[in-house]
C-alpha cells in the first residue's frame, strides 16, 4: 500500500491551534509557507519546531480509514488524529455519559465542507463505534454532527454550538445535552 505525503497541503497549519506558538485556530502559522521545499520554515530546526507539530498528523495522511478521501486542502477540512470528549448529562437522573467525538477542523471560508459525502460516510462508520462528529471552525464555534444511525429520525443532525471559552467546550447547553442523551438512549431501545 503506498504511503501518503502532505505535498503542497498545509491546511492544518492554518486551521489547528498550536499552544506553544500561541497560535490560535484558523490563524495562519508564522512559519507556514507555500513551497515545493515543504510548507514549514522550521521543520528542520530542532530549536523552533514545536513538539506538538512533530507528534501530530491528520487522519488523511495516516490513512486512518480515509483511503477513499481527498487531501485536506482539496476538501477544505482536516480530520484531527486526536478525539474530543463530550459529557452528556441527564438532568432528571444525574446520570452522565462520556461521548467520543472525532474532530473535524473546517475552513470557515467553506462552512459546508463537512457535508462532503465521503466525510459523511466516514462519520457513519464512526457512528457504528458510537463516535459522533465535532466540526470546529475556530476555538469557539463548532457544530455537533449526529449520524442517522445514532438517532431515531434516521437523519443527519447538526447542532451548532458556541462555547464561551476553550475550557468550557465540553459543557454544552442543556438542550443540546438532553437531545444527545435521548437520541442515544432511544437508539438502544
Ligand atoms: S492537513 Fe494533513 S495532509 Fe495537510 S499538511 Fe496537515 S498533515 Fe499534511
Ligand atoms: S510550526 Fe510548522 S508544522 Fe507547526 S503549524 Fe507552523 S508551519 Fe505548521
Amino acid at each position: 500500500m503506498s504511503s501518503r505525503i502532505c505535498g503542497t497541503c498545509s491546511l492544518c497549519c492554518k486551521l489547528l491551534p498550536v499552544v506553544s506558538l500561541s497560535k490560535g485556530a484558523n490563524t495562519k502559522c508564522q512559519y507556514q509557507r507555500y513551497s515545493q521545499k515543504g510548507c514549514c520554515k522550521v521543520y528542520n530546526d530542532t530549536n523552533k519546531f514545536p513538539l506538538e507539530c512533530g507528534v501530530w498528523s491528520c487522519r488523511w495522511l495516516t490513512k486512518n480509514d480515509t483511503e477513499d478521501m481527498f487531501r485536506p486542502d482539496r476538501v477544505h477540512y482536516v480530520i484531527d488524529t486526536f478525539p474530543d470528549h463530550l459529557t452528556v448529562r441527564d438532568d432528571n437522573t444525574g446520570e452522565e455519559q462520556v461521548w467520543e467525538a472525532v474532530q473535524i477542523w473546517c475552513d470557515p471560508n467553506y462552512p459546508d465542507a463537512h457535508r462532503d459525502p465521503k466525510l459523511r460516510s466516514y462519520l457513519e462508520r464512526r457512528a457504528k463505534e458510537h463516535i459522533i462528529g465535532m466540526v470546529r471552525y475556530n476555538s469557539y464555534d463548532s457544530t455537533i454532527i449526529i449520524a442517522p444511525s445514532l438517532n431515531k429520525e434516521r437523519r443527519w443532525i447538526e447542532i451548532p454550538n458556541r462555547a464561551t471559552n476553550w475550557s468550557k467546550e465540553q459543557l454544552l447547553a442543556d438542550a443540546v445535552v438532553k437531545q444527545l442523551y435521548e437520541e442515544k438512549n432511544s437508539d438502544r431501545k
